[in-house]
């Protein structure tokens, strides 16, 4: 391969690897061309390349948003070849992708250029950070001459694949994980060191900065992360259960357990004067909860901690709980004001992370809710979220029972002596949810990867959509059912409206399925779907090996949420649902 050995890299090079990781299927693949890429690139640019990598330019939680609108991007390339948006609009359509339209247009153009700067990783990179940064009346000008600038000194392949980071649309299929092994074998010799470098991640949510960190001092320099306000921690995830009874044989006697409340997971920072909330995915969403910022120097006694809270939406007016739904009309620009006296919401506080400058992630959970219960004054929207010492089984029943009673899905159970697990989901924290109970194996959470066109009624929108499950070990997707029941028209249109911009032209490459959707999308969107029984099925992917059969879902029906708050990675896995075929053989 030709990588040249400089103290910075040409973009033409990160671009001929990216061509062939887009080519090939394989993770070992994948992770070796990164391996190389890492190997040959200088410590001070490897962050770059690591957020370029994953389509971005920093940490999700910085809010910076690279996406450029389609109609910028037409005027630049115009501006920089010389075609008429026309042309460029007909070989939109002819190409399906804006990025490779722009690389045939250019190709001609190419050869009569004389006198191209030189296009790096780092002018690529500077520019795209600036393009996301200005503002103003100006800002569109400012974009469209940024990039016909770059446009100007790409070559086809440069141009490909700084459109389609700028569009939103790099999609290498490389999960982190994927990343950190690349990033462990390139810096420290071995894949198995990656458990240190996620533990960096899980405190910082950077992988720029871990990367750089790791290639500058190796696997020792990674112990100078610890947590800091304003850098989001990934969340804990709990394993699922499904009886009463199931918790008890995993816990042993003596566990908490806490309602289990059915709204957003906010992690609040408090500290210099300053308050920010992180989604569970990582996104600063500080702007949709004004009320909440407002509140924090009443609800909190210490102005430097980080906490943990489901916030629920609820009837301004009776005070009960709503569908979470309603938390996500929050999410607009315009109009907000009114949404956030519409749809008030109750921090229900169930963890809490950092205090006054130190960590509580290694205190235990008994310790970390007594520290809760001293530095949360309750009232007004502030809440801890109810919790019971359960000592036997009959303590366990009655408190789902007045947790369902009181409009909450069920239970979360908490081992007394857990640590705070960053980023992992184990079996220290268990869900129990009521409809768990009832039918066999009820509401997974999939990942959209595929659809067939509807017909008659539903013609012009989807009929039915291919769902998966994630396989973490392998980073792929696998398909486990069609589903075509549960859909109200609303949600048809919202979810052709959403699934729109996830459309590709072929097959994702960590997407593994025998049936053969009308149209593939980016594994990206999970939504939530009940089924009456998992059954063996040659045709679906899950959990098959070689000649055997998977396993399939029978009888699934949409439950009307769409979990904008999960990503395709915290999709339910395979194990899951090898778990539950395990238990239904049990009980019938
Ligand atoms: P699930 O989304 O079904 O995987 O369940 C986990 C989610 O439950 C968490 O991410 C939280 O948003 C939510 N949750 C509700 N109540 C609690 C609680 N008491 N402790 C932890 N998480 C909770």
């Amino acid at each position: 391969m030709l990588i040249l050995p400089l103290s910075y890299m040409l973009f033409s090079t990160l671009a001929e690897n990216l061509a062939r990781m887009e080519e090939t299927t394989k993770r070992l693949e994948l992770t070796s061309i990164m391996v190389d890429i890492f190997k040959e690139v200088s410590q001070d640019q490897i962050a770059h390349i690591v957020y370029l990598l994953q389509g971005k330019v920093r940490p999700d939680y910085e809010g910076v948003e690279v996406g450029v609108a389609e109609k910028i991007i037409m005027h630049a390339i115009a501006k920089s070849s010389g075609t008429s948006q026309a042309t460029i609009q007909a070989r939109y359509v002819e190409t399906g992708d804006l990025g490779q339209a722009a690389s045939l247009i250019l190709e001609k153009k190419s050869q009569t250029t004389l006198f191209a700067q030189e296009v790096t990783v780092d002018r690529v990179y500077n520019t795209i950070l600036k393009m996301a940064q200005v503002g103003g009346s100006r800002s569109q000008d400012m974009k469209i001459k940024y990039i016909s600038s770059l446009l100007n000194d790409a070559s086809p392949t440069e141009a490909r694949f700084i459109l389609k980071i700028l569009l939103g649309s790099m999609r290498l299929g490389v999960a982190e994980n994927t990343i950190m092994d690349a990033l462990a074998e390139a810096y420290t010799g071995d894949r198995k060191n990656r458990p240190l470098l996620e533990e960096a991640y899980n405190v910082s949510s950077d992988l720029g900065r871990v990367a750089k960190t790791t290639a500058k001092d190796g696997l020792g320099g990674l112990e100078s992360f610890s947590i800091t306000p304003f850098s989001p921690i990934r969340p804990m995830l709990a394993e699922r259960i499904r009886t009463e009874k199931d918790a008890l044989d995993k816990m042993g006697t003596g566990f908490a357990a806490e309602y289990k409340l059915d709204g957003e997971r906010v992690q609040i920072h408090v500290a210099d004067g300053r308050v920010e909330v992180f989604s569970r995915k990582l996104e600063r969403i500080t702007e949709y909860y004004p009320d909440v910022i407002e509140a924090m120097p009443e609800i909190s006694k210490s102005n430097n901690i980080i906490l943990e809270a489901e916030a629920v939406p609820v009837n301004a007016d009776t005070g009960e709980f709503l569908p979470f739904q309603n938390i996500m009309r929050r999410r607009r620009k315009h109009g907000l004001a009114k949404a956030v006296a519409d749809y008030p919401v109750l921090v229900n506080f169930f963890d809490v992370l950092y205090v006054d400058g130190q960590s509580f992630l290694d205190e235990t959970y008994d310790k970390r809710r007594q520290m809760l219960q001293y530095v949360i004054k309750e009232g007004g929207m502030a809440h801890l979220v109810p919790m019971m010492r359960i000592e036997a089984e009959v303590d366990i029943v009655e408190f789902m029972e007045s947790s369902v009673n009181a409009g909450c899905e069920g239970l979360m159970i908490k081992s007394k002596d857990s640590i705070y697990r960053a980023g992992s989901r184990g079996s220290q924290w268990l869900k129990l949810k009521q409809d768990y109970q009832k039918g066999i194996g009820d509401s997974l959470d999939l990942v959209v990867i595929g659809a067939f066109h509807g017909k008659g009624r539903r013609a012009g929108t989807y009929g039915t959509l291919l769902l998966a499950t994630y396989d973490s070990a392998e980073d792929m997707f696998l398909s486990i059912c069609k589903v075509g029941s549960g859909f109200k028209d609303e949600d048809l249109d919202t979810l052709y409206q959403t699934l729109g911009d996830k459309i590709l032209a072929k097959k994702d490459l960590r997407v593994n399925s025998i049936m053969e959707a009308d149209v593939w999308f980016a594994p990206e969107l999970v939504i939530e779907v009940v089924a009456a029984e998992i059954t063996r099925s040659p045709i679906h992917t899950t959990g098959k090996a070689d000649n055997d059969s998977g396993f399939a879902l029978r009888f699934p029906r949409f439950t009307g949420r769409i979990r904008a708050d999960k990503s395709a990675e915290e999709a339910s896995t395979v194990e899951e649902i090898l778990a539950l075929y395990g238990g239904q053989a049990k009980t019938t």
